[in-house]
């Protein structure tokens, strides 16, 4: 057992059986909702560690529960969306997801998403200062000394491609949505700020030597965002 509750707001039955299966043998507790207004009742008489969300519900949108639950209640969300629909995806981030994933998805993705986000929402608790160092494959980023390595060779970058690695990797394995990177990075935004974070992404991703389609380090989600690599599956 490791001790997390996780509660799933999901109307598919066999979905819920599906998973009910998966988490416990993975040691998690998992409980159930099927209609929004369970959800939000268990929500409150259960505390769980980890929400996860359709957002395709009978009674409510999941973007209304989300919207609820981050009035009184930091706990992390991930929502599953049958839709693809980018928009959808980008306003459940913007009202407070942690991530999503969309169906139909494959458990030991879902499964990783739950354990990024944990170990992100530990790392937030514990501070950003804990950590020397990011790791991943053969890229080595020194926040200290504010340098990014490949395979032993440091890769030169401007101090904004600097910024936006970090501020990835800071985050890795959770998606970073277009708004939240520039407000991150600049601190403000116009009309021209993803335009400028895609193209500073292009470069970073010459400088680190991978080809388009074939990203290792910091992976596309087209229409939202860049999410830093953390977990293989
Ligand atoms: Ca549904």
């Amino acid at each position: 057992m490791n001790s997390y509750k996780i509660l799933m707001i999901e109307d598919e039955e066999n979905i819920c059986n599906f998973m009910k299966m998966t988490f416990e043998t993975n040691g998690y507790q998992i409980l159930f909702a099927n209609t929004g207004k369970n959800g939000m009742t268990m929500f409150s008489s259960h505390h769980p560690n980890l929400l996860i969300l359709d957002l395709g519900l009978p009674d409510v949108d999941g973007l209304e529960i989300i919207k609820e639950i981050r009035q009184k209640s930091e706990v992390p969300i991930i929502v599953l969306s049958a839709r693809t629909d980018e928009k959808d995806k980008v306003e459940a981030l913007d009202l407070g997801a942690n991530d999503y994933v969309t169906k139909p998805f494959g458990t030991s993705e879902l499964l990783a998403r739950v354990r990024a986000t944990l170990r992100n929402c530990r790392i937030q608790e514990g501070g950003v200062g804990t950590r020397e160092k990011f790791c991943l494959y053969d890229m080595v980023i020194q926040y200290e000394a504010r340098k990014v390595s490949i395979a032993g060779k440091e890769v030169r970058l401007t101090q904004t491609e600097y910024n936006i690695v970090e501020v990835l990797a800071l985050h890795a394995g959770k998606v970073l949505t277009y708004a939240e990177i520039v407000k991150k990075v600049w601190g403000y935004s116009d009309s021209g700020s993803v335009k400028k974070l895609q193209v500073n992404m292009a470069n970073i991703r010459k400088k680190f030597g991978e080809k388009p389609g074939e990203y290792h380090y910091i992976l596309n989600e087209l229409g939202v965002g860049y999410r830093m690599n953390d977990d293989k599956w």
